[in-house]
Parts: C-alpha cells; structure tokens; sequence
C-alpha cells in the first residue's frame, strides 16, 4: 500500500517513499476515493452514472486545485518513458 484515504480526517497519506508515475498513480487513486465518498457515489448507480459524478467531481477538484495540475505534470516529466505500472 503506497498511500490511502482517510474519510474522517478528509485527508491523502502518501508512502515518502514512491516518486514519478507511481506517485502520480497514487494520488489519482486516492483523490478518486475521495471523490467517491465526497460525491456519495453508489454502486448501484451503473456506468454512466457513475463516470459523471466522477467526471463532475475531477473537473471541480482541479478547477479548486490547479496546483495539482503543475505537481501531476512536474511528476510525468521526471518518469522514465518506459515505466509501466502494473
Ligand atoms: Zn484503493
């Protein structure tokens, strides 16, 4: 486990440990279980649904957060090209 969310504390833990496209895996991760609680998603909703909370919910966090962007850029241009997570 290279981080998690924390509900109560509305809070992402990251391992110090991971750097370049892992960290960026991770905390897309972890901001989309934010976003799931966040956006009460159900998972009864069904694909559509589904994609348009979460698309709702990536385009007001960046939109609140645009040093995200910037750190998510900085991060990809420091990772090998060839790099695949898995
Ligand atoms: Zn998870």
């Amino acid at each position: 486990m290279w981080g998690y969310y924390d509900p109560n504390g509305k809070r992402i833990v990251l391992d110090a440990g991971i750097s370049g496209l892992r960290a960026v895996e991770v905390v897309i991760h972890e901001l989309t279980h934010a976003l799931y609680h966040l956006k009460s998603v159900n998972p009864r909703w069904g694909e559509e649904k589904t994609v348009t909370a979460f698309g709702l919910g990536w385009a007001h966090l960046l939109r609140d957060n645009p040093k995200l962007l910037l750190w998510i850029i900085a991060h990809i241009l420091k990772t090998n090209k060839t790099e695949v997570l898995t």
